[in-house]
């Protein structure tokens, strides 16, 4: 076996004694003689291992009484449609930060179903930063306000939470949820899908306030009205079994590891040194404006395409996976989320002194 550090943006790595503790379990979990993927739904021992993983998650994130947490399915994306059918309650009307694509095809979607309001946009310098965060403020009459907390593919983050007084506040949060401490209170709705802090894909987390639940508009799906998933325990039909095991292991090894302020920790540890290291250099330059940079997706760029293809090639070939930049920024991105082991880090900071030295007289 010979595994790599995986720099992958989603689907993403998943912590090792994670993927060790699950194949133990493969084919006999805990005595059942099957495997979860072969295990009804409705069976005590799978409705334990729901439990389990909800109680967990309650427990990392601090999450109050007063919201529900969901274990759905479709993705973040299909959340870009739930969000506004349950949430167009009154006005039909919503304020959007677009900070980068995920932002916009999520105003895109709510658009088919009322007003969206740009309420703040970073689009014209390519997504590369946060806009004024004092400054977003919900329009009259507004029945919700949207943003990413984390935008995956540009590297940027939000420093703080816009106060959006009555008007709920509904955060993206798929590529930073479990990866620094929020305050659930502050939001109306959370979402995330799991394949980059949680789980593999196919899992959809959503949080959301009891009081937002059962007001969704009537042509609101069935299947994305919160309200039927809450009622069924998110078990109203068959959901993402293995997912949410899998989750619920990850939620194990966090906890173990000290919860999400221990985690968040590391995080800051281990994006400081990436940073560090392109700040040190005149070879590298970061895409994202600094008080804005993601600990999550650290991007940055070399001084040619050439050098970034090389870069790609021969970290690959030194054990450090999925480094390319996405396609609309161009360079390299290293997602580094809360499975990256620091030692994954180290490696990828010596690689780039190490191939900067070697490749500093062709810039
Ligand atoms: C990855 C990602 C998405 C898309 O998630 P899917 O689960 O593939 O639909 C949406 N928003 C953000 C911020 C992401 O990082």
């Amino acid at each position: 076996m010979n595994r790599v550090y995986n720099f992958s943006p989603g689907p993403s790595a998943l912590p090792l004694p994670v993927l060790e503790k699950a194949q133990k379990e493969l084919l006999d979990y805990r005595g059942t003689g099957i495997s979860v993927m072969e295990m009804s739904h409705r069976s005590p021992v799978f409705q334990e291992i729901v439990n389990n993983a909800k109680g967990l998650l309650i427990e990392l994130m601090s999450i109050p009484e007063n919201y529900e947490v969901l274990f759905l399915q479709g993705g973040a994306s299909t959340q870009f449609s739930a969000v506004p059918l349950n949430l167009f309650t009154e006005n039909r009307k919503a304020d959007y930060a677009i900070t980068g694509s995920f932002a916009k095809k999520a105003a895109k979607e709510a658009k088919r179903y009322g007003t969206i309001i740009e309420a703040a946009s970073s689009a014209d310098k390519n997504f590369s930063y946060i806009p004024d965060i004092d400054a977003m403020k919900p329009s009259p009459d507004s029945d919700f306000f949207h943003i990413t907390t984390n935008n995956t593919i540009y590297g940027t983050r939000y420093t703080k939470l816009p106060d959006t007084g009555d008007v709920p506040l509904v955060a993206d949060m798929s590529s930073n949820i479990l990866a620094e401490v929020y305050d659930i209170s502050k939001f109306g709705v959370i979402y995330a899908g799991a394949q980059k802090n949680m789980a593999p894909s196919g899992l959809t987390v959503v949080i959301v306030r009891k009081d937002l639940i059962g007001k969704a508009m009537d042509i609101t799906p069935t299947m994305l009205d919160y309200k039927t998933q809450a009622d069924q325990n998110s078990l109203y039909n068959t959901p993402t079994t293995f997912s949410i095991y899998m989750a619920g292991l990850v939620f194990e090894w966090l906890k173990d590891l000290g919860g999400v302020s221990a985690m968040e920790k590391i995080n800051i540890e281990k994006s400081d040194m990436v940073y560090d290291c392109i700040d040190n250099s005149d070879f590298y330059e970061g895409t994202a404006n600094p008080k804005d940079r993601s600990r999550m997706n650290v991007t940055f760029t070399l001084p040619s395409d050439e050098l970034t293809a090389r870069f790609v090639k021969e970290a690959g070939q030194a054990g450090l996976a999925t480094l390319k930049g996405h396609r609309s920024v161009g360079g390299i991105r290293a997602s580094i989320y809360n499975a990256m082991p620091v030692e994954g880090v180290k490696a990828l900071v010596e690689f780039m002194k190490k191939f900067e030295l070697e490749n500093k007289s062709e810039a």
